[in-house]
């Protein structure tokens, strides 16, 4: 049977690094870790999102600040709000909550985040220090993953690592992490899309298999090579009427009939997801103490 990869416990953990950090900056009366988000519009699961992520900071001893802006808002005045943000010298970090309404360009809004503050590591600057192996953000999920890969002492050096789906969040980036002269990392990587031939073929020769392609249990025994890593980013809510919500959530992985082939996997829930929160800090950490830009 496989090793169950515990994201929750693993988030928690790192949530407890961060805060005693944050004792220690405290003690040493240096600058708190500030972060800001920017919430265009009332979308319920935006909302909800950007809630934990502003209580996880309070968790942790950071400060933040919340902006609130109405969906009417135009580009040019979202623009200005992340200039205001990015001239405060007290916000280290800035988030703006994807989705934006569809009258605002999420390519300008995010080429116009200071590099030096964009701790979701979604600007071109910072993907291109990621690509070249440099300091830099790594992306939540992408940094959820590696964390993982890394804590549970998985071997990835040498390894073929399938990565299915090609995402700019997820697919894209854990390519290029997988590939790089690093550890996590060092796999020979094979990315896979809606496009590829054989998919199934290609994932059972996978030793690490990352699966994001965003399609319930689409992965199934059959596609994967025993004794392989499995890493199921998929989320998706199915009815369940033995739930007291009404329905539970899955991924892209069969689970039931998966696990017992792998040699270690990420079950859904608590595994990939709730390690995303975690990162965010850990970047706001990196943007306080200037890790990445001095
Ligand atoms: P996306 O829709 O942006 O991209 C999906 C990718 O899968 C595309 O590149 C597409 O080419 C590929 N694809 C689609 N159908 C395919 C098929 N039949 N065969 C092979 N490839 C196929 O998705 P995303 O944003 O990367 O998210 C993927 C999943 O991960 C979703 O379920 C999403 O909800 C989830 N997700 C979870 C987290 C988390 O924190 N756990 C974070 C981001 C995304």
């Amino acid at each position: 049977m496989a090793v169950r990869i515990d994201g929750k416990v693993t988030s928690e953990e790192i949530k407890e690094e961060i805060a005693s950090r944050v004792k220690e900056i405290k003690a040493e009366g240096g600058k708190i870790p500030h972060l800001a988000a920017i919430l265009v519009g009332n979308d319920g699961a935006s909302q909800t999102y950007v809630n934990a992520k502003v209580k996880a900071c309070e968790k942790v001893g950071f400060q933040s600040t919340l902006v609130m802006l109405k969906d009417s808002i135009s580009e040019d005045d979202l623009l200005d709000e992340i200039q205001k943000v990015n001239d405060n010298a007290d916000i280290d970090g800035l988030i703006v909550q994807l989705p934006l309404p569809k009258h605002i360009s999420v390519e300008k809004v995010t080429a116009k985040i200071l590099p030096e503050k964009d701790v979701d590591g979604f600007t071109p600057a910072n993907v291109g220090r990621m690509a070249l192996n440099w300091p830099t953000y790594i992306s939540a999920t992408p940094y959820g993953i590696l964390e993982l890969l890394k804590r549970y002492q998985l071997e990835t050096s040498g390894k073929h690592c399938v990565v299915i789906g090609r995402s700019h969040i997820v697919g894209s980036p854990m390519s290029i992490l997988m590939a790089r002269n690093d550890n996590p990392g060092n796999c020979t990587v094979t990315i896979t899309h809606s496009r590829t031939k054989n998919l199934a073929e290609v994932a059972r020769s996978a030793d690490i298999l990352i699966v994001a392609l965003g399609r319930p249990e689409f992965v199934t025994a059959d596609m994967v090579k025993p004794g392989a890593v499995v890493i199921d980013v998929g989320i998706h809510r199915i009815e369940d009427a033995s739930k007291k919500s009404g329905y539970r959530l899955i991924g892209d992985v069969k689970f039931e009939e998966v696990e017992p082939i792998a040699s270690a996997i990420t079950p859904v829930p608590g595994g990939v997801g709730p390690m995303t929160i975690a990162a965010l800090l850990y970047n706001t950490l990196l943007a306080a103490e200037k890790k990445i830009y001095s």
